[in-house]
């Protein structure tokens, strides 16, 4: 894994072309875009030549987001229940990352197998895998992909 500001860069960082010259130069957060006075943000590292930064407040919440997605992630590893589905620990793990995956303000959840968007009842599973550029964060339905005409 690589270090905390770099996991959560990965995780949490919109990608590159998504962002104002503002956000990519650490001029204002990267996140809610609150403008940043010299040394008040917090680096998050990056490729250069651009070097996003966050706000605090900001930075907690998408800490938070990560953490739970981890504690989720590695309960899934070790478990002998989950494979059947998720379990009554996997599920409280579950809920508090979808919580804190809110409270970050973080867009819906999408199944990187079917590509749709995970309804918010239907069970999901954290999938970390290794890109070219690192660690990807995302997210299976737990079970079956739903068929598309079904949604
Ligand atoms: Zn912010
Ligand atoms: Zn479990
Ligand atoms: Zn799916």
């Amino acid at each position: 894994m690589p270090d905390a500001t770099e996991a959560l860069r990965l995780f949490a960082v919109p990608a590159a072309d998504d962002l104002t010259e503002q956000q990519r130069s650490g001029a204002v957060c990267v996140w809610c875009e609150y403008e940043l006075h010299p040394r008040e943000g917090i680096d998050l590292g990056g490729p250069s030549p651009w070097r996003p930064h966050g706000c605090a407040p900001c930075c907690e919440d998408q800490s938070r987001a990560l953490t739970t997605y981890l504690n989720w992630y590695d309960h899934g590893i070790g478990c002998l229940r989950c494979p059947l589905g998720p379990c009554e620990q996997a599920s409280a793990l579950a809920t508090s990352h979808l919580s804190a995956q809110a409270r970050a303000g973080r867009p819906e959840l999408s199944c990187v197998n079917c590509r749709a968007t995970i309804a918010p009842d239907a069970p999901v599973r954290p999938h970390l895998w290794q890109g070219l550029n690192g660690p990807v964060f995302s997210y299976l339905h737990a079970r079956t992909c739903p068929a598309p005409d079904t949604r």
